[in-house]
């Protein structure tokens, strides 16, 4: 079973077995498959596709190249959620605490922002003295006591999927649907958890750009997670226009804690509540979706979420008081408002350009090591189907600078039409296990 037989196998279409790619993340690991020879490797599966069979051995083989937890002193049920990610996504940092106060334990491993998508550890880090970089240990310990514990991605954790990834993100073999399932799932599945819910965006600011592609990534997440034997459903959810009116990390907490506490925006709420909802079934504590409705919206009401975030807060070295007092959060000195040329209504707002803008003005990474500053962002004064009068406030940059370039950026990114837009749904799908049939994918 040398390198280049695995590689000729593949690259002619045929179907790998699961000791032979255990056996490729083993050598590759050990640096007898080379970077080079797994570059072939990648590109091979990139244009052949992986049957789920395929999928789930590479995603088993990377979880298993590293750490993975088991939380034993943790009695109950733990469901995480992942998303693919999006602008705005901030619900993760509000969804915790609301499923956690219900009595599921959300274990929790985020990644960093790159690109024009926010990341969940890059928000919490605004808060200050918030500490996402926790022990084993520690961690444990913090899901046990508070309910929920939210830490970046450890060197211990599938290492594996971090050396493809990096070698994914230059051969031009990202986007591949089943490197994509593998990668995701091996990170998620080291948390120990029971069950996973899955938002995976779809529209403009997303990965997925197009509801047939989201929907296949969605459906193959499922069966896969299914196959490892978890209890994994996704949602597809919109993702056209940035979620929530803000975007930047520290104007994202203030708006988690505003969701935990009872008055969120809209759109926010209602895509956390529709993720909490499926984590609470999961995870047993309610038998209907209506039950797990009434249980999530009494956590908000009754102060339980909010004091559950300060108690995860403070656990992981946090000034919980910001959950009761934002100006605590980093704040940008200047404000600058952006103007509607015209009167009408919203008709969109462009989330890939609202996030594009918000990494110019520092919320974001252009490259792996750059430093993101907590306090800039973008608010969004106005959402689609609004109504706006000419020269109506639109967006308010919060910066140290102002630049002409990112405002008019920001600018462009709203269309402002005569008519008002239909209301489009923000759960788009619900893709379980018995959705749809299996079916392998023979190409990507
Ligand atoms: N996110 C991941 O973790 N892996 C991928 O391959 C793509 C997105």
């Amino acid at each position: 079973m040398t390198p280049a037989f695995l590689i000729q196998k593949k690259r002619d279409g045929g179907a790998l077995t699961t000791v032979e790619i255990t056996e490729l993340v083993a050598q590759y690991l050990a640096g007898t498959f080379t970077d080079y020879q797994m570059s072939a490797m990648l590109m091979a599966m990139f244009l052949r596709g992986l049957s789920d069979a395929e999928t789930t051995a590479l995603m088993e083989a990377m979880l298993h190249s590293g750490k993975v937890l088991t939380l034993p002193s943790v009695a109950g049920p733990k469901i995480d959620k992942h998303s693919t990610g999006g602008v705005g996504d901030k619900v993760s940092i509000c969804l915790a605490p609301i499923v956690a106060a219900c009595g599921v334990y959300v274990p929790m491993v985020s990644g960093r922002g790159l690109g024009h998508t926010g990341g969940t550890v890059d928000k919490l880090q605004s808060i200050p003295g918030f500490r996402t970089d926790l022990d084993e240990a520690t961690f444990e310990r913090i899901v046990r006591e508070t309910g929920a514990c939210l830490i970046g991605q450890t060197a211990e954790i599938a290492p594996a999927d971090k050396r493809i990834y990096a070698l994914r993100d230059v051969t031009g073999t990202v986007d591949s649907i089943p490197l994509i399932v593998a990668s995701i799932l091996s990170k998620k599945l080291a948390e120990g958890i029971d069950g996973l819910v899955l938002d995976v965006k779809v529209g403009r600011g997303a990965f997925m750009k197009e509801k047939r592609n989201a929907k296949k990534l969605a459906e193959a997440l499922v069966r896969v997670g299914a196959r490892a034997g978890k209890k994994v459903i996704a949602l597809l959810t919109a993702m056209d226009a940035p979620l929530g009116q803000c975007v930047g990390n520290a104007l994202e907490i203030r708006e988690a804690i505003d969701v935990v506490c009872g008055r969120g925006p809209a759109d926010v709420v209602e895509c956390t509540l529709a993720l909490g909802r499926e984590m609470l079934l999961l995870g047993k504590v309610a038998k209907t979706p209506r039950e797990a409705d009434a249980k999530l919206t009494a956590a908000i009401a009754d102060g339980r979420a909010a004091r559950t975030m300060e108690r995860i807060i403070a656990a992981q070295g946090g000034d919980a008081r910001v959950v009761t007092d934002t100006s605590l959060l980093p704040a940008a000195p200047l404000k600058t408002d952006v103007f509607s040329p015209r009167r009408g209504f919203v008709t969109a707002i462009d989330a890939l350009e609202i996030g594009l803008s918000a990494v110019a003005m520092g919320a974001g990474r252009a490259h792996a090591d750059d430093k993101i500053d907590p306090a800039v962002g973008i608010e969004l004064l106005a959402k689609p189907r609004d109504a706006v009068q000419r020269g109506q406030p639109l967006a308010r940059l919060h910066w140290h600078r102002a630049s002409p370039e990112i405002e008019a950026r920001v600018a462009r990114a709203f269309d402002v039409g005569s008519r008002r837009p239909p209301k489009r749904r923000l759960v788009i799908e619900r893709i379980t296990p018995s959705s749809r049939a299996s079916r392998p994918p023979r190409r990507r």
